[in-house]
């Protein structure tokens, strides 16, 4: 199931959940406007390329559009919508001043230069600039996009409009307007989420075995930060293998490895580590299992044998439905990933916020700000999940759609 079916049953269970007006769903399932361009450039050789291009806002009631830029051979007008519908929630889980977004353009960027590129994104840039601005749409990287190409869109955006604040785009190189903290924010955000339940459950951090899935930007992080608070890091992944050590990690030295570039099932220290397979490693022993890897890697099939009490979705939609349902048979708590990444979109704001201040902030103040952005959040979630009797994903949602809606009515 892909993420785009999976957020649909989310959503649905939420709306029926709180009885949601038929109006307020029609609305929140009618994207606000869709643009189509085709994208026009130069390749090295001189001849001419066409591909085709989407923006979507899907909400801009509460703000701003906000949301990811793909370049992807397979960018479906149906998902884009879809994840469009998706960051209204997100942004709105987290009570930013803004709304969602999403775009892309069809095509493999693997199969263009560096020149190709900039040629491209500048003409979609372009193409795009009359309905982004900082108080109307402000992208942000998505999947094969990045800051070099947030940067080529910004200065084009600059160009065009003489607005040369930045503030159009965010996940920008931290010279041209990016925020410090970025590069750890989804991570962070997640740990100050689970540190907040924690503190209020009485749990003590050194007492708490984790196991993360994935070891990239998202996962390799959480592990260095619950390492440094105290967390034991029993088990890791990357898409090659796994390991795990009952006596817990040295995380700095497994970073230094697989920053070398070689695979988590080559690690040694001379510890007893043992090698595992990825799908034994989600069902290991542990308080914690984090996913920070794929979507869909819990499902009816081994959702049964999930031994952790607590699972933090780091991945987007790295739970199904049904393995949903199974694990909350099962008494696990799920700290779902509309809460529990969106650290990254959270900063992604302050990036906005900064350049609209003509500001930098530095990472300690980044942070502070996280940390109060995600448990304020968290608490306004369980006390949905009380009032609701349900669970942390589907209080996530009403949480959000019930802002959504007070702000159609404001
Ligand atoms: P990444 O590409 O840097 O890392 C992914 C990691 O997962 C790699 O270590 C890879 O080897 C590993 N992996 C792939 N398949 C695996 C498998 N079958 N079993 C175990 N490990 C496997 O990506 P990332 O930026 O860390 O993102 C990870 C997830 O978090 C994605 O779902 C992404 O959408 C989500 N996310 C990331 C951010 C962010 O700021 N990086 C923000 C929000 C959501």
């Amino acid at each position: 199931m892909s993420l785009y079916e999976n957020t649909l049953q989310q959503f649905k269970k939420a709306a029926d959940t709180m009885k949601l007006s038929q109006s307020m769903l029609d609305r929140l399932n009618s994207p606000e406007k869709i643009l189509e361009v085709n994208i026009d450039f130069k390749k090295d050789d001189g001849s001419q390329m066409i591909v085709k291009g989407f923006r979507v806002q899907h909400s801009t009631v509460r703000g701003p559009a906000k949301g990811g830029i793909r370049f992807h051979p397979q960018v479906d007008m149906g998902e884009v919508q879809a994840l469009a519908g998706w960051m209204s929630i997100k942004c709105a889980v987290m009570d930013l001043p803004l709304g969602g977004g999403k775009g892309g353009i069809i095509v493999d960027p693997h199969a263009l230069s560096e020149t190709e590129k900039e040629r491209m994104t500048r003409a979609f840039a372009r193409a795009i600039t009359p309905i982004i601005g900082p108080n109307k749409d402000v992208p942000a990287p998505d999947v094969y996009t990045n800051a070099q190409i947030m940067d080529w869109i910004a200065d084009e955006y600059g160009k065009i409009t003489g607005d040369t604040s930045g503030a159009v785009i965010t996940g920008k190189s931290l010279g041209n307007g990016g925020s410090e903290g970025r590069d750890t924010a989804t991570a962070q955000g997640g740990v100050y989420m689970f540190e907040e339940f924690r503190e209020t459950a009485g749990l003590e951090a050194k007492n708490l075995k984790v196991v993360i899935q994935g070891f990239g930007n998202a996962g390799m992080h959480k592990a260095n930060i619950l390492h440094g608070l105290g967390y034991s890091i029993v088990g890791l992944s990357d898409s090659r293998g796994a390991i795990y050590n009952i006596l817990g990690f040295d995380i700095e030295s497994v970073m230094a490895h697989k920053l070398s570039g070689k695979k988590l099932s080559e690690y040694s220290n001379g510890d007893d580590i043992q090698k595992i397979s990825n799908e034994e490693l989600l069902e290991t022993d542990c308080d914690i299992l984090v996913l920070a890897a794929l979507e869909n890697q819990i499902t009816d099939k081994n959702a049964k044998n999930i031994s952790a009490p607590y699972i933090i979705e780091l991945a987007n939609g790295p739970i199904t439905p049904q393995a949903d349902e199974i694990l909350q048979r099962n008494g696990k708590a799920v700290f779902p990933d509309i809460l529990a990444n969106a650290g990254g979109v959270t900063v992604s704001c302050y990036e906005w916020m900064q350049n609209l201040a003509k500001e930098k902030w530095t990472r300690s103040e980044v942070q502070a700000k996280l940390k109060i952005q995600m448990s304020t959040s968290y608490n306004a979630i369980k006390d949905a999940a009380e009032e609701f009797s349900t669970d942390l994903r589907t209080a996530a949602y009403i949480v959000a759609i019930r802002r959504i809606e007070r702000a159609f009515h404001s």
